[in-house]
């Protein structure tokens, strides 16, 4: 499974916990971890999801043990962290990448789905934090990583819900940084911008819907869960020892300038 010539972040041997790890962003960083040669207690909400990931992995020659939780649940999150840390002998790395998208105006949401959309973006985060920490202050570099999103740095129209969400996980982490600096634990935000996965269908638009999002990235094209697992990865490693307590956002430049298609629209009119 591991190939040496991608071993390089230095993270062999470390023990990670990836939240929502069954599929999209999650199941590529999972992937990305254990091919680098770190422990991987990939966790979902989905059992069976969980299962088969690490039932792959482990085939493949990784260390990789797949645990159910549910980040709303408080039971859930602290038996998995314990069966992690159990497993592998501690917890260096959190990374807690479970989310949803709630979608609604201010007028039309309802209680619940403001509730369920804080519940697991927000509180899941720091139930998640909370049953790990001891294991990350004994790891001696430990590190948090938190999934937030472009959306808590430009929110769009009827994301009210999700985006105050990310921002809180955005304030959150600042705050849990400050508390684990003692320990060298480092604690990062990480806000992808559009990458096409279950939650947002965005490749399966109609192609004007497309060109219009596609238009807001300096990049111009959606991005890949695996460019958020490259990020993570350095996160996770030694190389980022000194970074603690900010959000970095890895949105193939979304909104970089006011109107990036500006500088395509040249490039097509050159003679
Ligand atoms: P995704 O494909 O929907 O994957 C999310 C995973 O989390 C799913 O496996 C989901 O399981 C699981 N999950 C949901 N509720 C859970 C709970 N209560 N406990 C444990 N696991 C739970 O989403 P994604 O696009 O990969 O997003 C991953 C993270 O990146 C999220 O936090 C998201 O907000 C953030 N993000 C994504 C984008 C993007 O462009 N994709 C942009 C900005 C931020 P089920 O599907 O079985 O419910």
């Amino acid at each position: 499974m591991t190939n040496a010539a991608e071993v390089q972040w230095g993270i062999e041997g470390r023990v990670v916990v990836v939240t929502g790890a069954a599929q999209g962003i999650g199941r590529v960083i999972a992937e990305s971890f254990a091919r680098n040669g770190a422990k991987v207690a990939a966790l979902d909400i989905s059992r069976e999801g969980v299962e088969a990931v690490a039932a792959e992995l482990t085939k493949a020659g990784a260390a990789v043990v797949g645990l159910a939780c549910d980040v709303t649940n408080s039971a859930s999150v602290q038996e998995a962290v314990e069966r992690a840390a159990g497993h592998f002998g501690g917890i260096d790395i959190l990374v807690n990448n479970a989310g949803i998208n709630v979608e609604g105006t201010v007028e039309e949401l309802e209680d619940t789905a403001w509730q369920r959309c804080f519940d697991v973006n927000v509180t899941g985060v720091a139930r998640m934090c909370k049953a790990a920490i001891p294991y990350l202050k004994e790891s001696g570099h430990g590190r948090v990583i938190n999934a937030a999103s472009f959306a808590a740095i430009v929110p769009s129209i009827g994301s009210a819900a999700y985006a105050a969400s990310k921002a809180a996980v955005v304030q959150f982490t600042k705050v849990l940084a400050g508390e684990l600096g003692p320990w060298n634990v480092t604690v990062n935000a990480y806000a992808p911008g559009m990458i096409p996965t279950g939650m947002n269908g965005f490749a399966t638009m109609p192609q004007d819907a497309q060109d219009r999002l596609l238009n807001t990235l300096t990049l111009r094209k959606w991005g890949e869960p695996q460019e958020v697992a490259d990020l993570l990865l350095f996160l996770a490693s030694d190389a980022s020892r000194y970074i603690t307590g900010t959000q970095i956002d890895v949105s193939g430049g979304k909104l970089a300038t006011q109107i990036p298609s500006k500088a395509y629209d040249a490039v097509d009119a050159r003679p």
